[in-house]
């Protein structure tokens, strides 16, 4: 079989230092002169210092600033409203709301999108998709690639490690989901699209092959980020980049007392659920001591009540979404894993 279809992936990918002081050349490359910036509110002055010289150095005037502490809809929408047409491109600034933001605004618009991160998380920053809230709901709404990638790895290093690590429970995640993906082809016939799938795999096993916190393990991990991105991209669902594990997330969202970061979660569950899939844990073990993964988790510990409330909710999160969890009833299961010696002091 061969499927026929043309997508946009970004034409300007820079992961290196000092990419931050030189956004505004890349953006003059585009002849993208007019911007509006959506900017993470709190943003460290430094940041705001080198992008706003940049930006001057090359004559690139910014429109319209925008400074964010939530992603709701009806802000974005209200953004929209009062976006002059004489601008060229929009530029996300900053930590996943503000890049969710910054992306919708672009699609709404129909301009060009540059996601520039400050940190790596999640892979939201080049996805297809933005999570936004609509009347206080968490909903996941469908936008488009970025134009552009500018990812500064010194900036990124020095934001807190814990962001780096949701980042890579984010990324390993797609052990999980690839293979719920292939469970959902074998018991419901839902068509698995093999290169998006490869992408997905291969960008973790490109990362794994240096899981370090240093310039090279950064760059790896905003690569493998954004690969999956591109994979979610390539078979127009989130399938690649998501299964049983971003469930049980997307239910520790509803239920829990105090949520934490996306990839913390994301990457606790995979283990989780790559057990009941009977297939990776070890090597997720491995990468999430060898990161420093699992002391993080130790230092402030889950709550193993909300996870086997999770776990119990998660099938319904999703309609019609087939993973290891419609299988069998797992919760016994889970059970006895969250009391593994691996997860020692992992869960209160
Ligand atoms: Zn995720």
């Amino acid at each position: 079989m061969n499927i026929s279809r043309r997508i946009a992936v970004p034409g300007l990918v820079r992961i290196k230092k000092n990419a931050l002081s030189r956004l505004g050349i890349y953006l003059t490359r585009g002849e993208h002169t007019q911007v509006a910036m959506v900017v993470s509110a709190g943003l460290p002055e430094t940041i705001r210092a080198t992008v706003n010289t940049g930006l001057a150095q090359e004559g690139v005037a910014t429109v319209q600033w925008f400074e964010i502490d939530k992603n709701d809809f009806e802000t974005v929408a209200e953004f929209f409203a009062h976006m002059p047409n004489t601008l060229h491109a929009v530029v996300g600034l900053g930590g996943g709301k503000a890049l969710d933001m910054a992306k919708y605004l672009a699609f709404l618009a129909q301009k060009p999108y540059y996601a520039v991160p400050t940190s790596l998380s999640n892979d939201g920053f080049c996805s297809p998709m933005a999570s936004l809230t609509i009347q206080g709901r968490r909903r996941s709404l469908a936008a488009a690639l970025p134009h552009g990638v500018v990812i500064d790895v010194d900036v990124c290093l020095n934001a807190p490690r814990i962001l780096w690590l949701s980042g890579v429970g984010d990324l390993v995640s797609k052990f999980s989901a690839v293979f719920d993906w292939k469970l959902a082809f074998h018991h419901k016939g839902e068509l698995v699209e093999d290169l998006a799938a490869l992408l997905s795999d291969a960008s973790v096993y490109q990362f794994l092959a240096n899981p370090a916190f240093t310039p090279q393990g950064l760059t790896q991990l905003g690569t493998a980020l954004m690969l999956n991105g591109i994979a979610m991209e390539i078979c127009g669902s989130s399938r690649p980049a998501s299964g049983s594990e971003h469930l049980i997330s997307h239910a520790l969202d509803e239920i829990s007392t105090r949520p934490r970061l996306h990839g913390l979660q994301v990457g606790m569950a995979t283990y989780i659920t790559c057990r009941l899939q009977g297939q990776q844990a070890d090597t997720i073990d491995q990468v999430f001591q060898s990161t420093g993964f699992w002391d993080a988790v130790r230092t402030d510990p889950f709550s193993r009540e909300e996870w086997l409330a999770a776990v119990a909710l998660a099938p319904s999160i999703k309609e019609n979404f087939f993973t290891v969890l419609s299988t069998r009833q797992c919760l016994s299961e889970v059970h006895a894993i969250l009391e593994e010696p691996v997860l020692d002091g992992c869960f209160v």
